[in-house]
């Protein structure tokens, strides 16, 4: 990395962030059960919102690999994994950092705490961040916006429902100066009540029963066990919707496009090139030690390829008009046009 930033090849400021899955040295068939303690989630406490208890859960762990997580995800292989959560540079493709979690960790858990690494304990500016739906929690949008980073978040559809069955929380539009919410009929869901779900204050709005009756939405808004739609608000909600307001403007576009050529073009070389598929080692330790040497291997090849293309004669150096003051390096291989950006004179 250092070699790296010597060269003007780390940016920093718009970093792009996901995890992919290393399948573990362990056996799916050798599972015991145990018992688990979880930290309660900081941010709630950080508010002084909740103070929450640590929660017990039972977890599925290998014997012989202790650290290596069952992962049961949707269209994922389900096994025993570890997962490497990588920061990449959105400009130049550079992984600026690695982190590895047991394979039942969520993408989100540890996102602001990689982030705040990069910024605070490397030093480097970073300005925005582009991640996708699995990242699209309270937590990571209060924690980013906390620590002054713009959060480029693909919306998540967890509880919405597709386009013809049901209407989504998006449909409803949120007044904080009047403390309710506007639905597409035009009629307020006033507070009802205050729930503690998980600890959680929940706020509990609500539309008035004679409204939903003659409603012409009313098989779309809500099923038929209630009389009346209600909407559960989580404490510091605003930090999400606020994250939503940036959905598919240009910047938001751009980012989220990074994300997927940076993030998916790195872990797709990775795994087929530098021994990121599977691992034969055990251990968060050792593991973590296999994802770091197989990022480095990359950075390095980037870095040569960088080195090569500056000593490149002028014709093929090109000012980014997104980046002035940077260069744009590119080359063409076969049909595909490589793109490098870099600080160099
Ligand atoms: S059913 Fe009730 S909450 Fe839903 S759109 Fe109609 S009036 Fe609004």
């Amino acid at each position: 990395m250092r070699e790296c930033a010597k060269a003007g090849l780390v940016r920093g400021e718009n970093i792009v962030m996901d995890s992919t899955h290393i399948k573990a040295n362990a056996d799916n068939r050798n599972q015991e059960w145990a018992e688990v303690i979880k930290t309660p989630k900081a941010f709630w406490d950080d508010l002084g919102v909740a103070e929450l208890p640590a929660e017990s859960s039972v977890k599925s762990k290998n014997p012989c690999d202790p650290d290596a997580g069952y992962m049961s995800r949707n269209g994922k292989p389900k096994g025993f994994h570890y997962l490497d959560h990588q920061c990449s540079d959105a400009d130049t493709g550079l992984i600026l950092d690695v982190f590895v979690t047991g394979g039942d960790a969520q993408d989100h858990e540890c996102c602001v705490e990689r982030l705040t690494y990069l910024k605070d304990g490397m030093g480097l500016p970073v300005k925005a961040a582009g991640l996708d739906s699995g990242y699209d929690t309270i937590g990571v949008h209060f924690g980013l916006t906390r620590i002054g980073v713009t959060a480029y978040i693909a919306p998540a559809k967890r509880g919405i429902r597709t386009e013809g069955e049901r209407l989504g929380i998006e449909a409803f539009s949120w007044h904080p100066e009047e403390d309710c919410y506007v639905c597409p009929n035009h009629k307020k869901l006033t507070y009802r009540a205050t729930w503690i779900c998980a600890g959680i204050p929940t706020r509990n709005y609500g539309a008035s029963m004679e409204d939903c009756k003659a409603c012409p939405y009313r098989e779309k808004c809500f099923t038929e066990k209630t009389k009346s739609k209600r909407i559960v608000r989580k404490p510091c909600q605003e930090f999400r919707e606020e994250g939503w307001e940036r959905t598919g403007t240009g910047t938001y576009k751009r980012m989220l496009r990074r994300r997927s050529v940076v993030c998916e073009g790195n872990f797709g070389l990775q795994k087929r090139c530098h021994n990121l598929r599977f691992t034969r080692k055990r251990g968060m330790e050792n593991v973590s030690e296999q994802c770091l040497l197989s990022a480095t291997a990359l950075n390095l090849k980037r870095l040569v390829k960088g080195l090569r293309l500056l000593d490149a004669p002028g014709e093929m150096r090109v000012t980014s008009a997104s980046h002035p003051g940077f260069l744009t390096l590119f080359r063409r291989k076969s049909r595909s046009v490589r793109f490098l950006r870099s600080a160099a004179a």
